[in-house]
C-alpha cells in the first residue's frame, strides 16, 4: 500500500495569513511547507545586489534559472546560492522588487519549474499567488485565503514590527500591499486569481486558529478517511 502524494495549494493577496496558515497546516499534517513568495524574493535580492534592473527581463530570467534556492524547514529559512537570506528578504523594498520581477514571464517559468520539482517528491502545502491555477492545477485541496486590505496591512505591520523593523506606518504598509496586489492581479502572466475549484476563505473576522481549523477540516476530509490517502 503506497501513500498518495497530497498537494494543498494556498493562494491569496499579500498579508492574508497564507504563510502562517500554510506552516501550521504543514506541521499538523506532516507535509512539507513551500513558500513560493520567498523564491521571487530571493531572485529580487540577487538582482538588487548585482545592480540588475527590474526592466532587464533577459538577465532576470537568467538569474531565476541560475538561482540555487533552498527552502529549509527546520529551522525555517531561505538559502540562496549557499547563503542564508531568511531575514534579508523580509522588507518592503524586496517585496516591491519581487512583485515586479514576478510579472516577467521568463522569471515565472524558471521558478515554476523549480516549484514543481520541489513538490513532486512528497506531500506539500505550497503557498503563493498561482499555485492552484498554474503550478499545481490538479492540487487535491485549493484554498483562496483573503481578508480586508486594512486588516491585512495591520497584520503585516505587526509582523514587521515584531521583527524589529521600526519607522513603518499603517498607511505605508497598506500602500505597499495595495500596489503589489494590483500589480499581481493585473499582470498578463499568471495573475493572482481564485481557481474555480478553490475554496474561498475570508480571514477578516476570524482568528488564525479558526482559519487553521477550517482549512484543516477540509484537508482531513479529503485525506484522512484512509481511502483517498492510500491506494
Ligand atoms: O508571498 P510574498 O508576499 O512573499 O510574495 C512576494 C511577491 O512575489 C508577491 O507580491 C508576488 O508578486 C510574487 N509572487 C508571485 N507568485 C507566487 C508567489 C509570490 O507572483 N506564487
Amino acid at each position: 500500500m503506497s501513500a498518495r502524494r497530497i498537494v494543498v495549494a494556498i493562494d491569496g493577496p499579500a498579508g492574508a495569513g497564507k504563510s502562517t496558515i500554510a506552516r501550521r497546516i504543514a506541521a499538523r499534517m506532516g507535509f512539507l511547507y513551500i513558500d513560493t513568495g520567498a523564491m521571487y524574493r530571493a531572485v529580487a535580492l540577487w538582482a538588487q545586489r548585482l545592480g540588475t534592473s527590474l526592466d532587464d527581463h533577459l538577465n532576470l530570467e537568467q538569474l531565476a534559472i541560475a538561482a540555487d534556492i533552498e527552502l529549509r524547514s527546520n529551522p525555517l529559512g531561505v538559502v540562496l546560492n549557499g547563503e542564508d537570506i531568511t531575514e534579508l528578504i523580509r522588507n518592503p523594498e524586496i517585496s516591491q522588487a519581487a512583485s515586479k520581477a514576478s510579472a516577467i514571464p521568463g522569471v515565472r517559468r524558471a521558478l515554476v519549474e523549480k516549484q514543481r520539482a520541489m513538490g513532486a517528491v512528497t506531500s506539500i502545502v505550497m503557498e503563493g499567488r498561482d499555485i492552484g491555477t498554474v503550478v499545481f492545477p490538479d492540487a487535491e485541496i485549493k484554498i483562496f485565503l483573503d481578508a480586508a486590505a486594512e486588516v491585512r496591512a495591520r497584520r503585516r505591520l505587526e509582523e514587521l514590527q515584531a521583527k524589529g523593523q521600526g519607522g513603518l506606518t499603517l498607511e505605508a504598509v497598506l500602500k505597499d500591499i495595495n500596489e503589489r496586489d494590483t500589480r499581481d492581479r493585473t499582470r498578463g502572466e499568471a495573475p493572482l486569481m481564485q481557481a474555480p475549484d478553490a475554496e474561498y476563505v475570508d480571514s477578516t473576522e476570524n482568528s488564525i486558529e479558526q482559519v487553521e481549523e477550517r482549512i484543516l477540516a477540509l484537508v482531513r476530509a479529503r485525506t484522512s478517511n484512509g481511502k483517498e490517502l492510500h491506494k
